[in-house]
């Protein structure tokens, strides 16, 4: 029994149907969590005016909140002057109204008498505090609210920062952690109620500092996003580009609040908005919003704002080549000297911009957070930065950086003249705040561990924060291609090594070497890899030089043993397990199709994507499909219909068009995966749930399932009927002549070829089938075109 019950959530209600609210409650539906969504009642219409067109703006959001479009079938619309009570069948209530206080606080007044008794509430400010808000609330209700914290957009920002007030029932928010770490799939931070809590101080102080340092060196935005990109572990969208995404109407409001609510802080006199920025905010160039704001886009040009000129010119930011140099370096350490060393403007801004930040965090962490790591994770998952501030720091080396942060300090070059905090330099930390013994606690004066929650017992790799290594396992089997391991248990897990996890002989190799091993020795075995992506498909590039020789025989012996493979994913004597995170493509999808089961994380994209160079699915995905479509029938998936050729067309679409599934719930919906297959919300439990799976099966007594004899195909007819669907998308222009051919030899394949309808095959015809009609593509000189093309560039070439 566990100590602490668990928390059920039968039905959320969430509070405000604006940009963050809405997306919260699609992100509860994706997770099958009623929600009952209020707003204030429309002044005209429809009462739930409000909701309902919330509701159809998640429809049309891109990338979508909803991971499938009948979602939204989970969210009841409401509204406060007539569906007040509706919230007593509500467990988890989560405020998300506009950022002012006295407006969140007066709604806590009209809900408070409605509340279930055992309800938790929470409200997802970005940084009011939360033990104001709490005084609104019944005292009653007070040790069941706290302040929870998501990251816009909520269904792929990882973070969530969970915030106690003095009332709040520490058991409570464990159970809360619990539930939003499972079920929605989230990475928790603990966060103090200090303004603007843990990512977003420290983030945006981040850039206000870059702003300010890009005036003080005379940068320019389009250089500043170029140095503070992935040239330092950021986001693509660096700095001003990000300004841009998120509203310049909006950080200037971030911003305010720092003003007014951290009059002591020693930077506040930085928590100003920048000129700029209100200059761009007056003229209404509030960002892509409104297609102009740091940057504008002008046809298919890219312009920067010229402050100076006070108008647009052409984008073309690039970080200047010594320095560019230094920031290739491997060694942070050297780095980080060599940058400070550097007379370049390019390189004494990088390090003034992380001078400044490693103060900024340093000083701030005893208030705002409990731990070092708990600041870098927030970094991390709330900003996408690859490390947080105390990682960057201490990697490049906490005594050397240390010595030149107060040395600029003294110099009076830091945005503050406080020193950094004696804990930095003397006491347990003195040489570093990640160790052995956990991470350091400014406030205590101690490291500590990482959380005990039993939540996080299913995660056995968890993300590392610096100098935290998890145990590999033992391998069992390891060849250049693959490695074949255990965690202490029968269930065997197989990895690949090869680049972004691409399919080559060596790799087929490798998992036939697995299965024969595991059907020995283990109980079950999980396809799972130590990183994402899950795999980019069959290894194209090792297929070159047979294909420059001619070599077909060589060729379709490898395609023979990616099938073999599938097929002994399928019918091996032991229950197989694919565990998905990421990208899935080709090649790789089909294993997923021919495992007894799969476990997918909610963000994996799922797909048959060959058509795109001019192949077809080859290892055995077009017969898998041809064996389910009248498995569904009998099924009686589609309301009992008796015809099979729905569900090929289906496939056949899907294959045709490449599709690939924007989420594994969408895959469920295509038809990759199946009913049984299971979606799992946190990628950091997907190999835990593999391997649940996998021992599941294995307790009941797994056994193969009987060999696909007589599988009824379409035959002549499907493939005519097929053919009619590719004329119009010819005709239609659509695909090009060639997307044609390749299509009714795909339509070939689903069907069973030219046999008479309802014709019985073996799975053994179906392959002969897929292989050859592979093979003849690959012998057309506009599939190695398209082969040729994608191995150069990456991208898709339509001939
Ligand atoms: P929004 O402006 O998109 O939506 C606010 C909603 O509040 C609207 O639907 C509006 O009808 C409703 N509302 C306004 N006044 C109200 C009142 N007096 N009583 C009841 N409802 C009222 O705002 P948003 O961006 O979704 O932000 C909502 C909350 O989430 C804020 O506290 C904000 O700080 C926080 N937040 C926002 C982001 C973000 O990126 N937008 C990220 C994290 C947290």
């Amino acid at each position: 029994m566990a100590s602490t019950p668990r928390f059920l959530v039968r039905k959320a209600a969430i509070l405000g149907a604006g940009v963050m609210g809405a997306q919260i409650a699609a992100h509860l539906a994706n997770a099958n969590v009623p929600v009952v969504l209020f707003d204030l009642p429309a002044k005209e219409g429809d009462p739930n005016g409000i909701v309902n067109k919330a509701l159809e703006g998640l429809k049309k959001l891109e990338p979508s909140p909803l991971t499938t479009k009948d979602r939204v079938a989970y969210i009841d619309a409401a509204n406060y002057d007539r569906d007040l009570a509706q919230l007593a069948g509500c467990d988890l209530v989560i405020e998300a109204i506009a950022e002012r206080m006295d407006w969140k606080r007066d709604l806590y007044a009209k809900v408070g008498p409605h509340l279930a008794p055992g309800a938790i509430v929470a409200s997802n400010t970005s940084g009011l505090s939360i033990n104001a808000l709490a005084e609104a609330l019944p005292a009653a209700v007070r040790p069941r609210f706290c302040g929870i914290h998501f990251f816009n957009p909520p269904r792929y920002m990882h973070l969530v920062e969970l915030i106690a007030q003095k009332d709040t029932d520490p058991k409570l928010l464990d159970q809360l952690e619990t539930f939003v770490v499972t079920t929605l799939g989230k990475g928790v931070v603990r966060a103090k109620d200090t303004p603007n809590f843990i990512a977003n101080r420290v983030g945006i102080f981040s850039v206000l500092a870059t702003m300010a340092h890009t005036e003080a060196y005379g940068l320019s935005f389009d250089v500043v996003d170029a140095l503070t990109g992935p040239a330092i572990g950021r986001a693509k969208s660096a700095t001003y580009r990000t300004c841009d995404v998120v509203g310049l109407d909006t950080m200037a409001h971030v911003i305010k609040t720092m003003q007014d609510t951290l009059s002591d802080d020693p930077w506040h006199a930085l928590y100003a908005t920048p000129p700029v920025l209100a200059a761009l905010i007056a003229q209404g160039a509030l960002g892509q919003k409104t297609k102009a704001g740091f940057f504008r886009k002008v046809g298919k040009d890219i312009q920067v704002l010229d402050p100076v000129a006070r108008d647009y010119r052409k984008a073309d930011g690039v970080v200047d080549p010594s320095v560019a140099e230094l920031l290739a370096l491997k060694n942070p350490g050297e780095k980080f000297a060599r940058l400070r060393a550097h007379p370049h403007p390019h390189a004494q801004f990088l390090w003034a911009i992380f001078r400044d930040l490693f103060h900024y965090a340093a000083f701030h962490l005893a208030a705002i957070a409990d731990n070092a790591r708990d600041v870098d994770l927030a970094l991390r998952w709330g900003f996408g930065w690859a490390m947080g501030p105390f990682e960057i720091w201490q990697a490049a080396g906490w005594k050397e950086i240390a010595g030149w942060v107060a040395e600029d300090i003294a110099a009076g070059k830091a945005l503050a003249n406080v020193p950094l905090p004696a804990w930095v330099t003397q006491g347990p930390a003195a040489t570093g705040v990640h160790t052995p013994q956990g991470a350091y606690s400014a406030s205590g004066n101690s490291f500590g561990a990482r959380s005990a929650l039993p939540v996080y017992r299913r995660q056995y790799f968890p993300d590392p924060v610096l100098g935290e290594k998890w145990p590999a396992g033992t391998t069992i089997l390891e060849t250049p291609a693959v490695r074949m391991w255990h965690l202490g248990n029968d269930i065997a897990i197989v990895s690949f090594k090869s680049k972004a996890n691409t399919i080559g002989e060596d790799v087929l190799d490798g998992i036939l070497a697995s299965i024969e091993r595991a059907e020995r020795e283990c109980a079950g075995l999980v396809l799972w890899q130590t990183k994402e992506p899950f795999s980019l498909g069959a290894n194209l590039a090792s297929l070159e030089p047979a294909l420059a020789a001619g070599r077909w025989d060589v060729i379709e012996a490898v395609v023979a043993k990616f099938q073999q493979t599938s097929q002994r994913l399928k019918y091996s004597l032991i229950p197989t397990v694919a565990a998905v995170r990421g990208m899935a493509l080709g090649g790789s999808c089909e294993f997923i199709m021919h495992c007894d089961r799969t476990v997918a994380a909610l963000e994996s994209y799922i797909g048959l994507v060959e058509v795109g160079v001019g192949l077809l699915p080859g290892g055995g995905g077009c017969k898998e499909f041809a064996v389910r479509a009248p498995q569904e029938v009998a099924r009686g998936a589609a309301g009992g219909q008796a015809d099979q050729f729905p569900f090929l067309r289906t496939y056949f679409q899907t294959i045709a068009t490449a599709r690939v599934a924007k989420s594994a719930s969408e895959a469920k919906e295509i038809g990759y995966l199946r009913p049984s297959d299971v979606v799992v919300f946190n990628p950091h439990e997907l190999l835990h749930v593999a391997q649940v799976e996998a021992r599941a099966l294995a307790d009941a007594g797994y056994r193969p399932p009987v060999a696909a004899r007589n599988v009824p195909v379409a035959g002549r007819t499907g493939i005519a009927t097929l053919e009619m669907l590719l004329v119009n998308m010819r005709d239609g222009g659509y695909i090009s002549p060639y997307d044609f051919e390749i299509g009714l030899r795909v339509a070939r394949v689903l069907c069973g070829g030219e046999v008479d309808a309802g014709s019985q095959v073996d799975e053994k015809w179906l392959l002969d089938l897929e292989r050859a009609e592979f093979m003849a593509l690959l012998h057309n000189a506009k599939t190695q075109e398209r082969i040729a093309h994608t191995l150069k560039t990456g991208k898709p070439l339509r001939n």
